[in-house]
């Protein structure tokens, strides 16, 4: 007998038609012997019609986050009851809880709130009385009796910490999609479905483009080593099991390929090639909030430099803005910028014990006249930069070089 976590994400209790579909999935478990905690997400675009509702309100002084996280939490408690009484009628003991009752205790940081503990005493009490807690995923409670919320996706985060917490055998999240795979299937149509991934290559697709996952779920997963599964709802399929690098497993060289479409890159021609210069640039650029990606400097030729970063595109204007007043100050030569490039980026573990992974990525990009204009690399992973307009084509030409298809 196992314990498992089962958290439904908001297309999986999108209707109550989908909701008794849930409740089959968790029957299935039940029957077999097996003990079951889920974790519901608010139904289908709930969260979306609350934020709208604030927005109309539009405003975001003083207490302004507090009251936002009162009404968002609002979604998951529908949820909640309403798979609960599914499962009543269907003859099974079922209770809900909100964050506050298991208890979810998180930091004060309104809309974001970090998960600090989780009692687990109330809910290990229903499971030895045969009851199935059905908890709301993305809330939980501060300090002083609060309502929080994790975050936009963070019932992912809920499920985790609740497994963590538990030491249930798994964590399994149930979404509109079969699992992770080599690349996204709109993409390139016979992309496959990995059997299993490592945390580190899930981390890496995740900040790199892939949205299957909330990044801050994975990270927890792979703190405290709960075996996470994603799978649909829809269909019967294992999914994909992300787990911890075992030494007998045969690691693929690339397991999977993220992109993003939506970057822009800005370039600093001509500053003088001194300490401090970096933190001179970018200093005021991430003062003002913005996130800065990638970053290269050349090396200098007649002690002046170029520096290029990325950015997203949303923040293009803005980076624009302050790069060109800090490009006054230091007396550079020219500002310049493209907001039309994405990146592509290769990810695999089995990297670290293959060479040539880089040149034959470059080789394939080469044949399709694809021009490369920035290259990063980690240990498990490889981005480049390229014009907007090809992203498909390397995607596509990537996946077909490196045998990644079904
Ligand atoms: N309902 C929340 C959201 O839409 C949390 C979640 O779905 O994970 O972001
Ligand atoms: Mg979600």
């Amino acid at each position: 007998m196992a314990l498992y976590v089962k958290k439904f994400g908001g297309t999986s209790v999108a209707s109550v038609a989908h909701i008794q579909r849930v409740a089959d999935k968790i029957i299935e478990d039940k029957e077999t012997g097996h003990d079951v905690v889920v974790v519901v997400s608010a139904m289908g675009k709930e969260t979306d019609r609350l934020v709208s509702l604030s927005e109309e309100i539009d405003y975001r002084g003083n207490g302004a986050s507090r009251e936002l996280d009162v009404l968002l939490s609002v979604g998951e408690q529908v949820t909640i009851s309403l798979l609960s009484l599914v499962l009543l009628k269907r003859g099974y003991q079922a209770e809900s809880f909100l964050g506050r009752q298991v208890k979810i205790s998180t930091d004060s940081s309104h809309n974001k709130a970090r998960i600090v503990d989780i009692d687990t005493k109330e809910i290990q009490k229903k499971l030895e009385n045969g009851v199935l807690p059905v908890v709301a995923g993305f809330q939980g409670e501060d300090e002083r009796g609060n309502i929080t919320t994790l975050g936009r996706g963070g019932s992912d985060t809920t499920a985790v910490a609740l497994a963590a917490a538990l030491g249930a055998d798994e964590c399994q999240i149930y979404t509109d999609v079969q699992g992770i795979f080599t690349t996204d299937p709109r993409v390139v149509e016979n992309a496959r479905r990995l059997e299993r991934i490592t945390f580190e290559e899930m981390l890496e697709l995740a900040s790199l483009g892939s949205r299957v996952l909330h990044t801050r779920a994975i990270e927890f997963a792979s703190k405290y080593r709960v075996p996470l599964r994603v799978a649909s709802s829809f269909d019967t399929g294992p999914g994909t099991l992300i787990t911890y690098e075992e030494k007998s497993m045969e690691a693929p060289i690339i397991s999977g390929i993220a992109f993003e479409g939506d970057e822009a890159k800005l370039t600093i021609l001509g500053v003088e090639d001194v300490p401090g210069i970096a933190s001179a640039i970018l200093g005021p650029i991430s003062e003002s909030g913005i996130e800065v990606d990638m970053i290269l400097q050349n090396i200098s030729a007649d002690m002046s430099t170029d520096f290029t970063f990325t950015v997203n595109r949303d923040d293009y204007s803005q980076a624009m803005e302050i790069l060109t007043k800090v490009s006054d100050q230091l007396g550079a030569r020219e500002v310049s910028g493209d907001n039309r490039i994405a990146k592509v980026s290769m990810v695999g573990v089995g990297m670290r014990s293959h060479a040539g992974v880089a040149s034959k990525m470059f080789e394939a990009l080469a044949k399709e006249s694809i021009n490369i204009q920035m290259i990063s690399t980690s240990e498990i992973k490889i981005s480049v930069v390229i014009d907007e307009k090809y992203l498909e084509l390397a995607v596509r030409t990537l996946h077909a070089a490196f045998d990644l298809e079904e």
